[in-house]
C-alpha cells in the first residue's frame, strides 16, 4: 500500500530531476510511512528513504514505519540529512514549501551548502486525494460513528438549551462510541447566528421557532468526518421552510451530479446555479465543499475557482448553504466519495428537515 502511495511522488521526481524529497508534513508523513507521531521528517529518495526523528519516537518508528533506515537525530536532523545527501550523492532535494517556516528554510539553506533545493507547492499534498481502500474504511467508520452520535443527542435541542451544552454533548457521545476527538470547534448557529457560516457554538440559548444549523465532525485513527445538519426547534415559519428547500434541492443536484472528470468547478456550479434562479445567489458565499481525509479540509477545493478534475476515490463534501443576516441560515453537508459512476454517502443522517 506504502509502496503504492510513494509511487504518486514519481512526476515530482521526474518534473524536477530530482534525487530525493524532504517531507515535513505530519500528514504527508503518515500518509508515505505509517507513522502516527507528531514530529519527525523522512526522507525520500528513488530507491531508498530514511526516517528521523528524536529518542521519543524511536521505538514506535520502528514499529510503524515502512522505510530503510530510521535515524535518531534529535535537534540534529538537519546535520543528519546533510550527512545522508553528502554520502549517497542526492544534489537534488525537493522539499514542501508550504509546510516551512521561513526560519527553517534559512537554516536548511545553511546546513546544506552545495544542495539544490527545490520548491514544491501544495500541489504536493495532491497525492492524497484520491483515497484508497484502506482510507475509504477509515473515513466511512468515523463518518458513521459520528453521524449516529448526532443521533444519539438530538432529543436535547429545546428550547432554553446553551448552543455550547449542545457541542460538548456531542463531543461526549462522540468519544463514548470511540473517536479520538473532535474534528474541529463544532458549529451550533441558531436563530440569527444561522447567518453566520462558521457561527461556532455560543452562550446563546435555543428559542422556540429557531433554525439551528450544526456542523460536526469526529476524528478517528487520523482521519476526520464532516457532516451540517439544520433543524427547526418547533415549527419553522414559511421563509425557513423555502430556503430550506432551496438548499435541499441545490444540495441534492450537486450529490446526482459528482462522478469522475467533472470539473471541481462544474460541480460547484450546478449548486451555485440553482440557488442563483431561486434568487438567494448574494447569500451563498462559500464553495460547495472540499476534500476531506488525514485533514478536515484537504484537496479538492471545491469552488469556481477550481479547474481540477474530480478523482475516483476522493472523499469530498457537498455543503450549500443560504445566509440571511438579520434572519438565520441553512446548510446542508454530507461526505461522499466519488465512486466509478457516481459518488456514495458516506456520512448517515437524513438530509430532511428535521423539526423538533
Ligand atoms: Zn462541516
Ligand atoms: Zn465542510
Amino acid at each position: 500500500m506504502l509502496k503504492n502511495r510513494r509511487s504518486r511522488l514519481i512526476p515530482f521526481f521526474e518534473e524536477n530531476g530530482l534525487d530525493a524529497i524532504l517531507c515535513t508534513d505530519m500528514n504527508n508523513i503518515r500518509y508515505l510511512s505509517g507513522f502516527t507521531g507528531s514530529e519527525a521528517a523522512l526522507l525520500l529518495a528513488r530507491e531508498r528513504s530514511w526516517f528521523l526523528c528524536d529518542s521519543r519516537y524511536t521505538e514506535q518508528a520502528r514499529e510503524e514505519v515502512v522505510c530503510d533506515e530510521v535515524v535518531e537525530c534529535g535537534a540534529a536532523r538537519l546535520d543528519a540529512i546533510a550527512d545522508i545527501t553528502r554520502v549517497q550523492n542526492l544534489c537534488r532535494l525537493g522539499f514542501e514549501a508550504s509546510h516551512l517556516t521561513v526560519a527553517i528554510y534559512r537554516r536548511m539553506v545553511e546546513k546544506l551548502p552545495g544542495i539544490t533545493l527545490v520548491e514544491l507547492g501544495s500541489e504536493l499534498d495532491g497525492i492524497r486525494t484520491a483515497k484508497d481502500s484502506a482510507e475509504i474504511e477509515q473515513l466511512a467508520a468515523v463518518a458513521v460513528l459520528s453521524s449516529h452520535a448526532f443521533r444519539a443527542i438530538t432529543h436535547l435541542i429545546t428550547p432554553g438549551v446553551m448552543e455550547l451544552d449542545i457541542a460538548m454533548a456531542l463531543e461526549l457521545e462522540m468519544r463514548r462510541r470511540g473517536a479520538d476527538g473532535k474534528a474541529f470547534d463544532f458549529i451550533v448557529a441558531s436563530g440569527e447566528r444561522g447567518a453566520m457560516p462558521h457561527g461556532r457554538a455560543s452562550e446563546k440559548l435555543i428559542q422556540a421557532g429557531d433554525m439551528i444549523t450544526i456542523d460536526f465532525g469526529a476524528s478517528k485513527n487520523g482521519y476526520h468526518s464532516d457532516e451540517t445538519v439544520t433543524v427547526a426547534c418547533g415549527e419553522p415559519g414559511e421563509r425557513a421552510r423555502e430556503i430550506y428547500a432551496i438548499v435541499k434541492e441545490a444540495h441534492d443536484r450537486a450529490i446526482a451530479a459528482v462522478k469522475p472528470g467533472i470539473s471541481c468547478r462544474e460541480l460547484d456550479l450546478v449548486a451555485r446555479s440553482y440557488i442563483g434562479e431561486s434568487g438567494y445567489g448574494d447569500y451563498f458565499g462559500h464553495g460547495l465543499g472540499h476534500g476531506v481525509g488525514l485533514e478536515i479540509h484537504e484537496q479538492p477545493t471545491l469552488s469556481p475557482r477550481s479547474s481540477a478534475p474530480l478523482l475516483e476515490g476522493s472523499v469530498i463534501t457537498i455543503e450549500p448553504g443560504i445566509y440571511l443576516p438579520g434572519f438565520g441560515g441553512v446548510r446542508i453537508e454530507d461526505t461522499v466519495v466519488v465512486t466509478a459512476d457516481g459518488c456514495r454517502l458516506l456520512t448517515q443522517v437524513a438530509k430532511k428537515l428535521h423539526v423538533l
